[in-house]
């Protein structure tokens, strides 16, 4: 399939974003596409990183074989329908009409959005939700140079993250490093790894503790690096509930044309779901971009 960067793309504005590159997003991407929508499709991995880890995929129709065949036929499937990922980390989406969607400084708009960006618990410890913008971040290229020489807490998800934490200390005096995988290594001398996993954020107006493996951590802010950006972060208003979207039978939420599909709203975690939502999301922001129009 065709990929290009968000640099490479039109920052225009299109009638349908597509946010998140797993199974929601294709099904929703591809149904865009065969319905003559004006669209982009982005995320940070086409296919996303959870359908290459199933060993074994037993209860989607007509398929035998695992994550990663299941992904290689996906890949053929969007070749030949002619399908294009952009690889892009959307940091923030901003309701509106349009709304805009940023990564890094770039941005894009579109009359509606389909967020389908999973759910990854990794790292998510108690007080998380609470003090978003209040010294929780998930973007180190966005808020990294907030917390110049003061000490914060990074929690990294995967090796792949450690770029990020590098950057980080390129700003902090001291980062404390909780690294959820084995094997981690940093260049940075400010980085301290840390044992334990985080269990609770504290603080009052901002963020002022971070309590991990029994210990207390004094830090300013702390950053979870992690393949998924919590909606109620990336969305300003969303309505979230026990962690999962709150949306309509066509999957509308309660921000007009936004749409959400697959795990971010809710179990049952599997790809049939992940799929039938991300169709009926497309269906449904076609519907509201037509209805802008008349
Ligand atoms: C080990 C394992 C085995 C599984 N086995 C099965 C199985 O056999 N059968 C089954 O039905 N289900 C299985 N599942 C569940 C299945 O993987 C999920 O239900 C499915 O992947 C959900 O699809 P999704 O598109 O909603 O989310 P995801 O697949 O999680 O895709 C979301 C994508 O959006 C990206 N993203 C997040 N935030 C942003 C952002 N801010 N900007 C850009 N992109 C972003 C994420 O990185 C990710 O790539 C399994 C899950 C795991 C972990």
């Amino acid at each position: 399939m065709k990929t290009q960067t968000l640099s490479a793309a039109e920052k225009r504005l299109y009638s349908v974003a597509v946010v998140g590159g797993g199974i929601a997003g294709y099904t929703a991407a591809l149904a865009l596409k065969n319905l003559r929508a004006d669209y982009i499709w982005l995320g940070r991995k086409p296919f996303g990183d959870k359908l290459l880890l199933a060993e074994y995929v037993r209860n989607f129709p007509a398929f035998v074989g695992n994550g990663a065949d299941f992904a290689k036929r996906l890949d053929e499937q969007a070749e030949k329908e002619g399908l294009v990922f952009t690889e892009a980390r959307i940091d923030g989406i901003y309701a509106g009409e349009p709304f805009t969607l940023t990564q890094n400084g770039e941005m894009l708009q579109a009359k509606a959005v389909i967020l389908a960006t999973g759910v990854e618990s990794a790292g998510s410890c108690k007080g998380e939700g609470d003090f978003i913008g209040r010294g929780v971040s998930y973007c180190a290229v966005c808020d990294g140079a907030l917390y110049k020489g003061k000490t914060i807490a990074a929690v990294l998800s995967s090796k792949e993250f450690e770029e990020e934490a590098e950057y980080l200390a390129g700003f902090a005096e001291k980062v404390y490093a909780f690294c959820l995988y084995k094997g981690a290594s940093f260049k940075a001398e400010n980085i301290v790894l840390c044992e334990g996993t985080p269990s609770e954020i504290r603080g009052g107006m901002r963020v002022s503790t971070l309590v991990a493996g029994g210990k207390e951590y004094a830090v300013s802010g702390v950053f979870f690096l992690k393949n998924s950006t919590p909606p109620s972060a990336l969305a300003g208003g969303l309505l979230v509930e026990n962690g999962a979207v709150k949306v309509e039978k066509n999957m509308a939420t309660n921000l007009k044309g936004l749409f959400a599909a697959g795990d971010v709203t809710g179990r049952p975690y599997q790809y049939v779901k992940a799929a039938g939502e991300g169709l009926t999301a497309a269906y449904a922001a076609s519907e509201y971009v037509k209805s802008l129009e008349k």
